[in-house]
């Protein structure tokens, strides 16, 4: 990997002077100039045909949905909280003085009334995840300090199950960490665990929580510097890069949720999801692993991805029985199954997939009900009506990460177990992905004892399918452990501003002329932006014009953009 070389254009740089071709020449000579710059690879990976302007927030900065304001109540270990204030030049002083947080501490426990947090950028608590390969017969045991993308985990099981690579993998298998890179032995399944937010920022505020994890570690090949080599970094993109081994500039998944504006308000499309039960994947637009290892074993291998966001169980799992175009394989109804909000059961598309019949016996609201009958936390008796308006508490809590893990290992039980399919010669794949560090981590910032609990419950999860796996094939499965991104740190401890796109929409419509209606974004996700090209040219607003907007926008009196980055820069330097 090359260093470190870029650096972003300075923020006041003047774009009225002078012609736009020369400037556009000036910018082009300057990133020429540089080689194949580290810090930009992210933006250059993540190039899709309507997309214009990358945002780059200041460090410790959150854009997001209006989410992000709201209130919550979150507990912190004093020592953790003074350790973390200190790498961000503050102290437990800050936060005292801050009446809108209710400051108070009993017994080295701190209570503080906070706000949310989130991920999207290119910054490393952001983008800094584990990789963790772990089946004996096939990898090395070593920790390898190389810098890895997410994209380098199929390519790699590709090798092993000497399969084709998927249509969108541009990056190569890691020969180097297989024992025998020439050996036939095929596993009879590879397991792939996601710990959604479980990025390294998570080890390393809970550095004795993850057990298991650090046990499996020790006998697998350890990628401590890998990282999400794209944006936005969300779950949706992360999750379609360890299914696919592709890049957004290939899959064209960008982001969770696509953000326009309709009559003055803030319309949402989730990424995939048509509703709850009814789901496009075409707009994953490669291959996966999934639907090219199952296609060429005549559809004999299963095939199980579980998450409780679909955005994730379909990244990494694939198309089941639709055909995509570009798409040479032809798939059959794989176990691709999520959460519905309405009535907390497991439910699945199926037009594409299966529904694993045992998944019934599992349901949020009861599992909630029954194992916290006066509630959790501070969140009072649960009140049956109330249960849905009450998910992201929910899946933050370690009886949810609990029922998940209970309902995998009951899916691989009936659904390859107890059939012989794992006898029968065909490597079965299985995705999970725990997301309660997720909910946690955005509800009360990773930092909180919160999220360390529900940490704790998800290495216990893993450590239970681990032995499950032992149990049942022995050290003929592989086993691989990631993340679909970090997250920043809870802007109360960072100093971080927040901000919500709805803002980044009125500021840049407030170029239009009197009277003029329309929107000057056709769409955004968090941190990219597709302009209305067509009302630019109608009004002679220029796309520097947007980006002076853009990077003008403060709060708290500070800029909360450090840079803007124009995709038509990015794209002259060449795609690495
Ligand atoms: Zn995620």
């Amino acid at each position: 990997m090359n260093p470190i070389s870029y650096k972003f254009t300075k923020r006041n740089q003047k774009f009225s002077l002078g012609p736009q071709s020369l400037l556009f020449l000036s910018l082009l000579l300057f990133f020429l100039g540089c080689k194949a710059p580290e810090d930009i690879s992210s933006f250059k990976h993540s190039l899709r045909d309507d997309i214009d302007l990358y945002l780059v927030p200041e460090k410790f900065n959150v854009l997001e949905s209006t989410w992000i304001n709201l209130q919550n109540t979150g507990t912190y270990l004093r020592s953790d909280l003074v350790k973390h204030l200190k790498s961000y030049g503050r102290t437990i002083e800050d936060l005292q003085g801050d009446p809108e947080l209710e400051y108070s501490e009993k017994d080295d426990i701190v209570t503080m009334k906070i706000r949310k947090t989130s991920h999207s950028t290119h910054y490393p608590y952001d983008t800094n995840i584990p990789i963790i390969f772990h089946g004996e017969k096939w990898f090395k045991i070593e920790e390898n300090s190389d810098v890895i993308n997410q994209q380098h985990i199929v390519p790699t099981l590709a090798k092993i199950m000497k399969v084709r690579n998927p249509n969108g993998v541009e990056t190569s298998a890691i020969t180097k960490i297989l024992k025998n890179p020439n050996s036939t032995e095929k596993p009879d399944i590879i397991v792939t665990i996601v710990v959604d937010q479980g990025g390294q920022q998570y080890y390393k505020a809970h550095p004795d929580i993850p057990k298991n994890i650090e046990l499996i570690k020790k006998t697998s090949t350890y990628f401590p510097n890998a990282r999400v080599g794209h944006v936005d970094s969300h779950t949706a993109v992360g999750h379609a890069a360890i299914g696919t081994g592709a890049y957004p500039i290939k899959t064209s998944v960008v982001g969770n949720t696509f953000f326009r504006l309709e009559d003055g308000k803030i319309v949402k499309n989730e990424i995939y999801a048509t509703s709850e039960i009814e789901v496009n994947t075409e707009e994953l637009k490669t291959e996966t692993f999934a639907d090219v290892l199952d296609f060429e074993n005549g559809n004999l291998s299963e095939v199980i991805s579980q998450c409780y966001a679909l955005r994730a169980s379909i990244g990494m799992a694939g198309h089941g029985s639709l055909q995509i175009k570009n798409g040479t394989y032809n798939g059959d109804k794989d176990f691709v199954y999520w959460l519905a909000h309405k009535d907390g059961a497991w439910v699945t598309d199926s037009r594409y997939y299966t529904l694993p019949p045992k998944s019934s016996e599992f349901n949020v609201y009861d599992n909630y009900t029954k194992e916290y009958p006066n509630g959790w936390k501070q969140y009072g008796k649960p009140n049956k009506d109330s249960l849905p308006s009450m998910w992201n508490e929910i899946m933050a809590t370690p009886a949810q990460v609990r029922m998940e893990g209970e309902t995998f290992r009951r899916t691989l039980q009936t659904m390859i177990l107890d059939t012989g399919k794992h006898k029968d010669g065909h490597t079965d794949l299985a995705y999970l992905t725990l997301k309660g560090t997720d909910a946690a981590g955005h509800g009360f910032g990773w930092e909180s004892l919160e999220a360390k609990e529900v940490f704790a419950e998800t290495d216990r999860q893993i450590g239970l399918i681990h032995e499950m796996l032992k149990k049942n094939y022995g050290d003929n499965f592989i086993l691989v452990i990631t993340a679909d991104h970090g997250c920043a740190p809870l802007p109360e401890i960072s100093g971080g501003l927040r901000l919500t796109v709805d803002e980044v929409f009125k500021e840049v419509n407030s170029l239009l002329p009197a009277g003029k209606t329309g929107n000057l974004i056709n769409f955004m996700t968090v941190g990219q932006i597709s302009l209305n090209h067509d009302l630019m040219k109608e009004t002679g607003i220029t796309e520097e014009a947007i980006r002076g907007k853009i990077l003008s926008i403060s709060v708290k009196g500070r800029n909360f953009f450090k840079d803007v980055l124009f995709k038509k820069n990015l794209v002259s330097i060449k795609h690495d």
